[in-house]
């Protein structure tokens, strides 16, 4: 086990530089034209691959870094450059986490090179998990799967909702409901391949930030997949259900959910990390601003009004920063999360990442209130962070209940 620690060893450090680079060289000149155009930067991602940010090998080594701070980092430092471009590179790990958590060796193998592609020819994967009416309320998802045991095959029917790369991905990872009964236990993850007759994108959402990742709805309208697209298979899952049909009827329904809530709290870290890269850019721009810009005969951060701003962004960023870095490290090293670590990580990081980048706009004044700088913009992209991956009220919910142990609602 990694003792915690709060400072990047000199390996992370130049990964963090490298990515520092790309991010400022790279993705910031390019961020206000994909906010304008609301597509998917195709060229920029083509550039992360080139250079070797965007694959499978780069995000696994993050992943699997037993600090847990490789991956923080690594999402700092994108989604510093900007938000909606970052996303449009790293959304593609959500799925591959996915199936790297659930899958086989061999689906592995065989699904999350075809997620990624080639450097010249990249392509992206989608996570599709929400509903139009299971957003929070992830029990009550409809999209069903049914096993076609005659020719091995599951039939998926269902709309899914706001996913990341809908509709365009190569390949779908999608959860559907294999036992009504069991709740969210009665989940099972599928990979739809590529071409897969029957999946077709819906409508793809004008956002109010991060308009260069694509959203969109997917819709399943008897889509097969082959038996081997479940992911950890068909014996893994009968066992699985068998336990969680024993549980609960044993009254054991609130360890099952336990368990599926230490899942999430091991990924909203991640989330809070791109807040935290947000936060900072916004923060930077503003410090910078305050120090050049006179009014009164001097620079606007003589005054206190304006200092002690700054004074509170910094401070809130490195507490959000620290948070993260907490979290990560306790889901890397298999700590209990006995308070809700990851929860509050994602809650604190994301909150600041929106006041922050308010505060950055006021600092700003008129400028901070056009696209000629790219604070509003960051204040835009804020906004997603208390939303996807649990609002935060269900961080305040989970963080509550497991403070309490009460079913607090
Ligand atoms: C840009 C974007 C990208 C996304 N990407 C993906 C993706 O790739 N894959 C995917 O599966 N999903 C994705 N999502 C979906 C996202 O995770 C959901 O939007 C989120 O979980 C909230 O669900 P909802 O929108 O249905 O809101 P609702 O659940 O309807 O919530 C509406 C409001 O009610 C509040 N609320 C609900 N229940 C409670 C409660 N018990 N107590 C207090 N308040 C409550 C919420 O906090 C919120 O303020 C994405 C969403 C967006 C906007």
């Amino acid at each position: 086990m990694a003792e915690f620690t709060m400072e990047l060893n000199d390996e992370q450090k130049e990964v963090r530089d490298w990515l520092h680079g790309f991010a400022a060289d790279v993705i910031r000149p390019a961020a206000a034209e994909w906010d304008e155009r609301e597509e998917t930067p195709w060229p920029v991602i083509q550039e992360a691959a080139k250079v070797g940010i965007y694959s499978l090998d780069f995000y696994a080594q993050q992943y699997f870094d037993s600090t847990g701070l490789g991956i923080p980092m690594a999402m700092e430092e994108l989604f510093w450059g900007d938000a909606g471009i970052a996303l449009s590179i790293v959304g593609t790990g959500l799925a591959a986490v996915g199936v790297l958590s659930n899958g086989t060796e061999e689906q592995i193998g065989t699904w999350i090179p075809q997620m990624y592609g080639d450097a010249n020819d990249v392509k992206v994967a989608a996570f599709c998990s929400s509903e139009p009416d299971a957003g929070s309320d992830v029990a009550s998802m409809r999209t069903r799967a049914v096993y076609d045991e005659a020719k091995d095959e599951w039939v998926i029917n269902g709309t899914k909702t706001w996913a990341t790369n809908g509709g365009i991905a190569n390949v779908h990872v999608v959860v559907a409901v294999v036992d009504p009964e069991l709740g969210s236990k009665g989940h099972a993850s599928f990979i739809v391949p590529p071409d897969t007759p029957g999946l077709s994108q819906g409508q793809k959402f004008k956002k109010h930030g991060i308009r260069a990742s694509h959203t969109a709805e997917v819709i399943f309208d008897n889509v097969r997949v082959p038996g081997s697209c479940l992911l950890g298979g068909k014996e893994k899952l009968d066992e699985r259900l068998a336990r969680a049909r024993e549980k609960a009827t044993a009254g054991g329904m609130e360890r099952v959910r336990n368990a599926a809530m230490a899942t999430f709290e091991a990924s909203r870290p991640a989330v809070g990390a791109m807040a935290v890269g947000t936060a900072r850019a916004a923060y930077e721009v503003a410090l910078d601003y305050a120090q050049t810009r006179e009014q009164f005969g001097r620079p606007i951060i003589d005054n206190q009004g304006v200092a002690f701003q700054l004074a509170d962004m910094r401070t809130q960023i490195d507490a959000a920063r620290l948070l993260v870095w907490r979290a990560s490290w306790m889901a890397v090293n298999g700590k209990p999360f006995t308070a809700a670590e990851g929860s509050m990580s994602k809650l604190f990081a994301s909150e600041t990442a929106k006041t922050v980048t308010a505060q950055a706009i006021q600092i700003l004044g008129g400028n901070g209130y056009t696209r000629e700088y790219p604070v509003e913009r960051m204040h835009r992209d804020a906004g997603i962070y208390t939303i996807f991956e649990g609002t935060s009220e269900i961080q305040r919910l989970v963080i509550a209940r497991t403070l309490s142990g009460m079913p607090i609602r």
